[in-house]
């Protein structure tokens, strides 16, 4: 998966020099809602799948009567997203359904050459499809769409083009996107809607900061667990918080939340930290990882993983510097400025308030974050999760987390050059630090990854 970009404006030559499928794209007829051209993509490419005209919509009458399947990625945010989306009507339900089998459903249905977090978000979509929990009759499936030059905003296509193959062709498919994509299906992102869903990252960052901060101490085990669960119901319940509408009540809740963790009885034995970075889907989905939280925790450790507003500052980052780059609209300009300007302010304020609490290590602001890439890579290297990802590790070890795990699908090109072809000069520049690059595809056992992440907690100082 890749970062959210607004591709409106952007013009055919820039799309051409970041997707390979539009390379030979007459860019008049270059449409910027499909970047698939029938006409020119091989028989054999998997991009190659169907138009805006050949599927099946998502209407009004649907909201009323469509399940809609999530699939699953943030284990935290993205519950707050499908009760999100139930508070503005629809029925969603985020899928608890994982295992081998998903990668083998991917793997029936999709090229193999397809990236990793592609095969396994429309495995795991077809695979709920067949276990007959189900009304088909009666369900869409939803899939995030960012817009960026890598594949990633493409498997909407594919997953089209695998139900269609799998004889799930009639299921409609709606797309989350914040880029005007897919205009005339019911299902949309409203502004309001937008709103909610900005304001519960911010909180779903503290969430799962404060969760890994707490679990591995515990003394009543699932106590962290609990308290999440706890105020994911709460937040999204308006009768009981406005933290979603209004920034006030998000810094009262955010207190409260701060308070409720600290209360935990904690041991304090004392844990060895390891970072989680790498291309987005795999980092933070259990299914993408093969629980690898799960599998750190059972080793004694504690995993310290970016929040997933830094990703999002990171594509608006990227729509200014393209704008500042390759010209675009003053008004655009100034938007996405403000935009991003009061984003990094209601960071900045959170993680104050966590540090003042006293008793939880802040994440660093997304600003300090970026400065730390000076001398390794440039802003300009934007594909997948991009100099993000290099400034992730960065920071990690910028503020002690010497251990770190970098995750990355197996063929992913733009994750390995800003991930583990970072590793060298990282680990030049930083001795101290000790990094593992983990490779997940179909054809990785969980075993050879547990074993060679053993191997790096065996140097793991703390
Ligand atoms: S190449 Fe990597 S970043 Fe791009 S869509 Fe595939 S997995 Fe995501």
């Amino acid at each position: 998966m890749t970062k959210s970009m607004n591709m409106k404006n952007l013009d055919s030559q820039n799309l051409e020099s970041k997707n390979p499928h539009l390379a030979n794209l007459d860019s008049k007829n270059l449409n910027p809602k499909n970047p698939h051209n029938v006409e020119s993509c091989s028989s054999n490419c998997d991009c190659v799948s169907n138009t805006e005209d050949d599927f099946v919509k998502f209407t009004e009458e649907m909201k009323e009567t469509h399940t809609i399947l999530v699939p699953t990625m943030l284990p935290i945010h993205f519950r707050f997203m499908v009760n999100i989306l139930k508070s503005y009507g629809y029925k969603a339900e985020l899928l608890q359904n994982h295992g081998t089998e998903l990668a083998q459903e991917g793997l029936r249905n999709v090229h193999n050459d397809t990236c990793y977090p592609a095969l396994l978000v429309i495995g795991q979509l077809i695979d709920a499809l067949k276990s007959g929990k189900y009304d088909l009759s009666k369900t869409a499936l939803l899939i995030t769409q960012t817009g960026g030059g890598c594949r990633a905003s493409n498997y909407i296509y594919l997953l089209r083009k695998a139900l269609k193959k799998s004889g799930f062709g009639d299921i409609p498919v709606v797309s989350l996107n914040f880029s005007g994509f897919e205009e005339g299906q019911a299902f949309r992102v409203t502004m309001p809607m937008l709103k909610k869903l900005v304001n519960a990252v911010i909180i779903g960052d503290v969430l799962m900061c404060l969760l890994n901060q707490s679990k591995p101490y515990e003394i009543n085990a699932g106590e962290s667990d609990e308290l999440v669960s706890k105020w994911i119901e709460r937040i999204t319940d308006e009768s009981q918080s406005k933290a979603l509408v209004d920034f006030g009540a998000l810094k009262k809740d955010v207190r409260a939340i701060l308070n409720d963790f600290g209360k935990i009885l904690r041991n304090n034995e004392p844990k060895i930290k390891v970072g989680i970075v790498g291309e987005i889907y795999v980092k933070y989905s259990p299914v993408g990882n093969n629980n690898l939280e799960e599998f750190l925790l059972s080793e004694g450790c504690e995993v310290v993983v970016p929040g997933f507003m830094d990703f999002c500052l990171y594509c608006m980052n990227d729509v200014m510097l393209e704008n500042r780059l390759y010209g675009g609209s003053f008004a655009k300009k100034i938007i996405y400025k403000f935009i991003y300007n009061m984003f990094v302010g209601k960071q900045k304020t959170i993680y104050k308030m966590i540090k003042k609490h006293g008793i939880f290590t802040a994440p660093t602001s997304f600003e300090h974050t970026k400065k730390l890439i000076k001398g390794y890579v440039e802003e300009g290297m934007n594909m997948g999760e991009g100099w993000l990802l290099t400034a992730e590790m960065l920071e990690l070890i910028n503020s002690g987390v010497n251990n770190i795990v970098c995750t990355q699908p197996f063929g992913c090109l733009p994750n390995h050059i800003v991930g583990r072809g970072m590793m060298k000069v990282i680990k030049e520049k930083n001795p101290q630090s000790n990094i593992v690059s983990i490779d997940y595809d179909p054809g990785a056992t969980k075993v050879n990854q547990e074993n060679r992440i053993k191997l790096m907690l065996a140097n793991a100082k703390m």
